[in-house]
């Protein structure tokens, strides 16, 4: 036997047990399968949820949406200033820059002397697009 999850035409939900996919078929063309709240013969198979399995892919999907929406902003909003970073961060802090948003790419070291340094830079989460050597 196969549980079938159906629906009317108006659609309301019940459940219909079936010898096979064909028997659901030949029954309810011969109009044996009626909606169990309206007694409509309009009747098929109800479309199920998805799997847990397929949500997975969707989750990820929406969280790299996310980080690609953040890459954009701080695309759109700051200067990349590549290797230059530490250097400009560093001339910013100390007022010998004017002060605007930057992003680009510091050397492990270089970042670790501009936060003890106290300068605010954070790691980005994704490379930078444009990279300059
Ligand atoms: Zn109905």
């Amino acid at each position: 036997m196969i549980h079938y999850a159906l629906t009317c035409e108006k659609t309301h939900r019940f459940d219909g047990w079936f010898a096979s996919s064909d028997a659901f078929e030949s029954q309810r063309d011969s109009g044996q399968v009626h909606c169990a709240v309206c007694g409509s013969l309009q009747v098929d198979r109800a479309l199920m949820a998805p799997a847990v399995t397929a949500r997975e892919p969707a989750l990820q999907s929406s969280e790299k949406t996310a980080l690609e929406q953040l890459r954009d902003h701080i695309e759109t909003s700051s200067d990349y200033v590549g290797l230059r970073f530490a250097e400009e961060a560093r001339a910013m802090h100390e007022g010998r820059s004017e002060s605007r948003a930057i992003y680009g790419e510091a050397r492990p070291d270089d970042a670790r002397a501009l936060i003890e340094d106290g300068v605010p830079i954070a790691p980005l989460p994704f490379i930078p697009k444009r990279q300059t050597n």
